[in-house]
């Protein structure tokens, strides 16, 4: 029998979740940035940093995990999605991509609750909508035997989530 995926949507800071791993919506660098990058590198301490510094950077559309240092979550993704050009650069797929490839490191190292932010809808401007379709189909087809949250940082982005889990 095939088993249903497990998807809830959670409004609030992914900082304070207790899973097995948060992704973070990082760039390329891995060496932090704005929003939930800096959220997640300021609740984890330096250490993130450090740890980060050793992987020397990520590619548009994969994803690298670390310890989750000071954070209650024992691991982080580093997720990198697009920034949004308009649409007719392979945003759609890049993002799909940073989704099914967190998904896969979290099985590979055998976890099982994992949370994601809305991937490249703050400051890489990514239509939120179009977003949310997307983290939608992609984890429904991948994340089988994990529970999944998808966290909005605000009640807008928890309404559009909903919407297209619905
Ligand atoms: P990107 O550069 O990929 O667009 P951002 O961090 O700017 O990444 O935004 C991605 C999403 O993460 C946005 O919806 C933003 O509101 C949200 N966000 C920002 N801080 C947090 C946080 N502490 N917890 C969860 N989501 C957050």
């Amino acid at each position: 029998m095939a088993e249903l995926p497990d998807i809830t949507v959670w409004q609030g800071d992914i900082t304070t979740l207790a899973v097995d791993a948060i992704v973070n919506a990082a760039n390329r660098s891995l060496l932090g940035g704005g929003g939930v990058d800096g959220a997640i590198h300021r609740a984890a301490g330096p250490g993130l940093l450090e740890e980060c510094r050793g992987i020397g950077g990520c590619p548009t559309g994969e994803a690298r995990i670390t310890a989750g240092h000071l954070l209650p979550a024992r691991h982080v993704i580093h997720a990198v999605g697009p920034v949004w050009q308009g649409g007719d650069q392979g945003e759609d797929e890049l993002l799909a991509s940073a989704y099914r490839s967190s998904l896969r490191l979290a099985l590979r190292h055998g976890l099982s609750t994992i949370a994601f932010p809305a991937i490249s809808t703050g400051i890489y401007g990514f239509p939120p909508e179009r977003a949310a379709g997307i983290a939608v189909n992609s984890i429904q087809n991948n994340g089988l035997g994990l529970a999944i949250t998808l966290v909005a940082f605000d009640p807008r982005t928890a309404l559009i989530l909903e919407g297209a889990l619905a």
